[in-house]
């Protein structure tokens, strides 16, 4: 790691070392331990795409045991029991899961819970009875949720969305179609999020609502598991919901205004892949140097062209720079300033300059890089994906110029 003049406070540091800890002693020998299950994709899936039932399993545990350690909800707010801490936590936590993973024990990606598969800030916007239902199992990692936002003729511009919440009684009626949904096969819960007012949604004013909606609810179906980065099998699904009947307990933060919900968890997301960015650059750099040191070509290691080692210089300096907008972009966050150019700056930023150092990492390594036992392709593909989820890098671009027409060049 380059030198950084920042030091993270006590508490930080300390929940570094723990998960750094928690990592060695409950993911990777479990891991290792049914390897042959969850890095071979023939057993990994069962033939509709579903991860198998010992994966999830797996899963299970080590939610299981990160809930009981604590780390599993320590940014969901006190008020709903967990540990309260803030956006720097957060960054710090999934660069020090990321690093402990080393690009290849992605069971670990479960540890801290994730907005929106788990426990986050977004659940304060839920109804009493709400809390009740939900909250015991998913504190404890027992139960999981997905978030329904894109549609297939909606994704950057989600206020296209089709799904409808017509008014039945003192409910509503939900009836549409949901894409890209993480998590979604697996999930107990999905927050729905659907048109209760389409005269203000077509004037972009509102009229979107959010819904806590059980996915055992009839109507509510998984179509079918999409199949993503060349995968037998995956996470996302595509939803469909046929009147599925929601009562005033599911309806989630205010009616008409659910995008405010929204946004609080892509917050989450963007801090988090900022965070898994930079950790996974910066082990991309270390392997590919240290494979250099010992690979010879022309009777000189490789180490010796600059044709191999500027690249890796390049991503040095990219990695860096994304490191320090993390923590800046964070500490604003924590002092409640809004940093949409900030956040928006470095989430595009860090997984353009991971997905590059992934790539330079792979040609550094020639054929070898390019096979499933180095990872470096798996952590590429996963990286890349990134450059479209929780936001485009052109629509994060899009923020950036709008925040400096809007409020000038402030750099
Ligand atoms: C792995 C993964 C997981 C996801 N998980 C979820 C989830 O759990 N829940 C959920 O609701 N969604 C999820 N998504 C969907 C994600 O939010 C959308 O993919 C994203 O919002 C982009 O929408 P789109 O794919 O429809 O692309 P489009 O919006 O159709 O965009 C297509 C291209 O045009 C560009 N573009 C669009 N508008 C502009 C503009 N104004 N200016 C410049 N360029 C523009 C985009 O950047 C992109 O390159 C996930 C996506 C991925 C890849």
């Amino acid at each position: 790691m380059s030198a950084i003049a920042y030091q993270y406070p006590e508490e930080i540091q300390a929940l570094r070392d723990g998960l750094a800890a928690f990592i060695h002693a409950e993911v990777i020998p479990r891991h290792e331990a049914n390897a042959s299950l969850l890095d071979d994709e023939h057993r990994r899936f069962t033939p509709d795409g579903r991860y198998h039932p010992d994966v999830l399993r797996l899963m299970r545990e080590v939610r299981a045991a990160a809930a009981k350690a604590g780390y599993y909800a320590m940014c969901v707010p006190e008020s709903l029991g967990g540990m309260g801490m803030g956006y720097l936590a957060w960054f710090a936590a999934w660069e020090q899961i990321t690093t402990s993973c080393e690009g290849r024990y992605w069971l670990g990606e479960v540890t801290v819970s994730h907005w929106a598969t788990g426990p986050s800030p977004v659940l304060e916007h839920l109804t009493p009875e709400a809390r009740e239902r939900l909250l015991p199992g998913m504190m404890r990692g027992e139960t999981t949720m997905c978030f329904g936002m894109s549609e297939p003729d909606a994704g950057s511009d989600a206020m296209m969305m089709k799904t409808r919440a017509v008014p039945d009684g003192d409910g509503w009626l939900i009836s549409g179609s949901k894409i890209w949904t993480t998590n979604s096969p697996y999930a107990d819960y999905c927050i729905v999020f659907a048109v209760t007012d389409a005269e203000a949604a077509a004037k972009r004013k509102g009229g979107i609502s959010a819904f806590l909606v059980p996915t055992s609810s009839p109507g509510f179906e998984i179509q079918r598991v999409i199949r993503m980065w060349g995968h037998a099998g995956g996470n996302e699904a595509v939803l469909s919901l046929q009147d599925v009947r929601v009562e005033p307990w599911q309806l989630v933060g205010k009616l008409h205004k659910g995008f405010a919900t929204a946004m609080l968890g892509v917050n989450l997301g963007r801090i988090y892949n900022s965070a898994r960015a930079v950790a996974l650059g910066r082990w991309a750099i270390h392997q590919a140097l240290e494979y250099a040191k010992i690979r010879k070509t022309f009777g000189k290691p490789i180490t010796e062209y600059q044709g191999v080692t500027f690249p890796l210089a390049d991503s040095a300096m990219a990695v860096h720079a994304a490191h320090l907008m993390g923590l800046n972009v964070c500490q604003l966050l924590d002092s409640g300033h809004p940093a949409r150019k900030e956040l928006s700056m470095t989430k595009a930023f860090s997984v353009q300059a991971a997905t590059q150092a992934l790539d330079r990492a792979m040609q550094a390594h020639g054929a070898i890089g390019m096979t499933n036992e180095m990872h470096l392709c798996h952590s590429f593909l996963r990286m890349r994906m990134l450059n479209v989820a929780d936001g485009t890098n052109e629509i994060l671009r899009r923020t950036i110029i709008k925040e400096m027409l809007d409020e000038g060049v402030d750099l």
